[in-house]
Parts: C-alpha cells; structure tokens; sequence
C-alpha cells in the first residue's frame, strides 16, 4: 500500500478545522473528483483518499484517535474487532449528487455498500455548437450526427431473450456482492467485494437476447434535428432528453446537452436583445439633416437624422433589435460624423462664404468667455 497523506492535507485544512469547514472542503472535493464527473485517471482514487479523509475527521472520537495516533489510530484494526470495506455515510454525497443526477442515487465503484444493481441513469453529454449571428437572431434547425446507445427493443435492456431467461445470480443470491473472510493478527477482516460471477448485477442470463447478443442496448449512429430557437444567445443550452450516456441496470440514458456559441457579426453588435450599429455621417448631413436607410436584421429602415445632430447620439429604432417568445430588444444607431479630408475647389468656394456669413466661430465665443 502507499504511503498515505496527511488526512488535514487530503482535505486541503488546517489542524484546527472546525467541523463545518470540514464538512465544506469535503463536498467541493467530492463535487470535483466524483467518479460521475470526473474521468481524469486518477480521480476514483483521489475521490476514495478523500471520502477516507472525511470519514475520520467528521467523526469526532475518529479524528482525536487520529490526532494523537496517526493513521494507526484509525486505520480500523485499531482496538475494534473487524474492519468493513467501504464508506461508512453516503448521506452528504447523495445530498450534493441527488440535485445532479435526478436523484436516482449511485453505486460507486465495487466498494458502496449501497447494492449496485439498480437501475441508474447514465451521465449527460455535453457538446458545443457555434451558429451564425443570423441563425441566432431567427432560430434554425440543426441536424447532428451522434452516436448513441438505445436501450434493445427486443429485451428492453435486460440482455435476455425472453423475460423467464432472467435468474438470480446463484453466486450472489442477487445482492451483486460477496463477502471474503480474512484472518490477521487483528482478528477477522471482512471485506465486500463485487460479485464476480454476475459483476454485480445480481442476475444471470440463460439465454441471450439474439438481438443485441446479451447487451441490452444497440450501439447507434443518428441523425437527431436540433430546434435552436429565435433570439438563442451564446451560452445558452439546448437539453436532448435521453441522448446521454446509457444508463445501467436498465436505468435510462442520461440527457445531451448543446451549448450554443454564437459567433460575431462584422456590423452588428448584440447585447442582451439590443443590437447596436454604428453609421458613418458626413458632417455636412449631421449640419442640415438627412433621411438614410439603416441596415437592420430586418432589412433597411429609414431613419431621419434631424439638423444639427452631434457626433456619436444615438437613435433607437423601437423593436428592431432581438424578438424571443419573451422580450422584444431595440436597435440603436450610433451615428459618426466624418469631416472631409480634401475639398474641391468649388467646395472650397462654398465652405468660405458659409464661413464669412458666420456671426461668431466656437472659438471665439471660447476667447471671449475665457477673459
Ligand atoms: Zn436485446
Ligand atoms: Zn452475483
């Protein structure tokens, strides 16, 4: 066996932890390294250290025995008759797991007491599709490619060709578990461990379904139309009902879920449900007004800059931004005024007598206010 860490350390406390930090660090590293959630090779075995961790320092005489003792203290042979295999509480886990997974509970690996042949759903897929500005605005449908596990419509998942095909494992007497005896010099040690003879299902098959050959599911590729709906925006998630991972012991599958990811449009910016557009202007147009059609997501729309419009206001085009079943957002135009960079002769011309007729220049009402 290895040498084993520090339980304050396993659990990332100090020494004088108070029970409920305790009880905190141990759920956010049982949330992070349950074997549900995390595939990471390794994390079964950081999760087991953990739980290990826990079930000493939660337990008051447990963690006194440890603090003065040490792993010897505690490691179950320590002045008690036997040592049971397994985790003593799952009660935590299943709070903090219930809300994930339905609370249709979990068996963990071979060493739960909890027996592991009932039905459990399979865990949620995730996967990520980016679609158009455009496509987010108006809603699509999408169709994807996916493999999947599909319970066996012939034998419903049992594996059997017919239902009197099901027995109770006679190893096992359908627990999925056995019990080994061993002698030490601290007396019995018991240990359960997983039915080797029906891998814990508690069941055997006589005869196998002859069409999926005793699995219980078929391995598929489909074809599934994802609806993405008007107004989606990034982030938001799309939930495909049992197109998950298989569930086992004829649980069902979990769900698949699809995170959209919209990418960007080279003129319009969105927020929320408002889209923004910014529109250039001469200055000559912002000085006496001007009718200009505006690009929408709708198509143009004329839009009135009144005389006299400053650089960079902003006008909003009521519900022309995104429509969803809920809201509807505005488009706002945010005009920039472009200032010529060369003149023609003539323009020239006509600047100079707008210029002479000028009663007083920004400037020198600046000048005269200044003194
Ligand atoms: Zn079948
Ligand atoms: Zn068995």
């Amino acid at each position: 066996m290895a040498e084993k860490r520090d339980y304050y350390d396993v659990l990332g406390v100090s020494k004088s932890a108070t029970e409920d930090e305790i009880k905190k660090a141990y759920r956010k590293l049982a949330m992070k390294y349950h074997p549900d959630v995390n595939h990471d090779p390794g994390a079964e075995d950081k999760f087991k250290e953990i739980n290990e961790a826990y079930e000493v320092l939660s337990d008051q005489e447990k963690r006194a025995r440890y603090d003065q003792f040490g792993h010897a203290g505690v490691d179950g042979s320590f002045g008690q008759g036997g040592f049971q295999g397994g985790f003593s509480d799952f009660g935590d886990l299943n709070d903090i797991f219930g809300s994930f997974f339905g609370g249709s509970g979990f068996g963990f690996g071979g060493s739960s007491r909890r027996s592991s042949n009932q039905p459990r759903q399979g865990q949620d897929r995730y996967m990520q599709m980016r679609i158009s500005f455009m496509d987010a605005i108006f809603g699509k449908t999408e169709t994807i490619s996916l493999e999947v596990d599909e319970q066996c419509p012939h034998c419903h998942g049992s594996g059997a060709e017919t239902p009197g095909d099901v027995q109770t494992c006679p190893t096992c007497h359908g627990s999925g578990y056995v019990m080994t005896q061993q002698r030490s010099m601290f007396g019995v040690i018991q240990q359960q461990s997983v039915c080797p003879d029906c891998h814990g299902t508690g069941k055997k098959v006589s005869r196998a379904c002859h069409q999926c050959h005793g699995k219980g599911y078929e391995h598929k590729r489909v074809k599934l139309d994802i609806k993405i709906p008007a107004g989606i925006s990034t982030g938001q998630q799309i939930r495909i009902a049992g197109k998950g991972e298989r569930g086992s012991n004829g649980g069902p599958n979990g769900d698949l879920y699809i995170e959209i990811i919209v990418q960007a449009h080279s003129t319009f910016k969105r927020e929320g449900n408002d889209i923004y557009i910014q529109i250039p202007i001469s200055a000559l147009d912002a000085t006496i007004g001007t009718s200009v059609q505006v690009p929408t997501v709708y198509g143009d729309v004329e839009l009135k800059i009144p005389e006299g419009t400053q650089p960079n206001t902003k006008f909003r085009l009521k519900g022309k931004g995104v429509k969803t079943s809920r809201a509807t957002g505005d488009e706002f135009v945010e005009v920039q005024i472009e200032i010529p960079r060369k003149l023609t002769r003539k323009e020239r011309e006509l600047y100079e007598q707008l210029r002479h007729g000028q009663k007083e220049s920004p400037f020198e009402r600046f000048k005269r206010s200044f003194k």
